[in-house]
């Protein structure tokens, strides 16, 4: 019996010491630095990394434009912070439940306005609450939203006409986040975006 156990246990014992290296050295680098480098990576971008709310169409990969088309934003230093996870994409028409594709609509007034006259403006505004929502929630420190949309728009809108013309204005989310309080820039003022960032990371 002693004999027996004595024997298993030095068979057991040699294999643990001939396993392959790998296995212990693959082990060591998983505790030593993986582990670590992804709770540490973990930690930055839940406490330290400065978010981001973007327009869901400008960030790309989900159908949301009224036209059922998406207009992804490739500048490199925006394409830099979604590899880094920092965008926080939002669509507002989409999250106030209209469908894509969906009918163009115009801001005229307080209102939002289809070519056809129906009114939108509840489920424009429904969307740019639950966008505003989200820019509280996870803290962002500012906004990259489409140009000239009746939701997105931060200098210009349409003017409610239906014939191409553009007029100064905002869009209805664009609206209620700045009124909360955040900073919003449009698509071509990255240079303005990548700067405010790296004032508030130096802060
Ligand atoms: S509501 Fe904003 S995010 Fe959505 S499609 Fe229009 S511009 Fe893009």
């Amino acid at each position: 019996m002693c004999k027996k156990f004595s024997h298993n246990y030095c068979y057991n014992l040699s294999s643990y010491q001939n396993a392959p290296l790998y296995l212990s050295e693959t082990y060591l680098r998983l505790c030593i630095v993986i582990i670590p480098q992804l709770l540490c990576q973990l930690l930055y971008n839940f406490y330290v990394m400065k978010k981001i709310l973007v327009s869901e169409c400008l960030y790309g990969g989900r159908v949301v434009r009224y036209d059922g088309g998406d207009v992804p934003l490739l500048d490199p230093v925006f394409l830099k912070w979604k590899e880094e996870e920092r965008l926080i994409p939002v669509c507002p028409e989409v999250f106030g439940g209209l469908p894509t594709p969906r009918a163009d609509a115009q801001r005229k007034g307080d209102g939002v306005f289809t070519g056809a006259g129906a009114d939108v403006t509840a489920a424009f505004r429904a969307g740019a609450e639950e966008a505003l929502r989200l820019a509280v929630a996870e803290d962002v420190c500012f906004c990259i939203m489409k140009a000239d949309s009746p939701s997105c728009g931060s200098k210009k809108v349409y003017d409610g006409t239906f014939t191409g013309n553009k007029v100064p204005g905002q869009g209805l989310a664009v609206e209620m986040l700045r009124n909360a309080g955040f900073t919003v820039f449009d698509e071509s003022d990255m240079d303005e975006a990548s700067a405010l960032l790296a004032k508030l990371e130096s802060e």
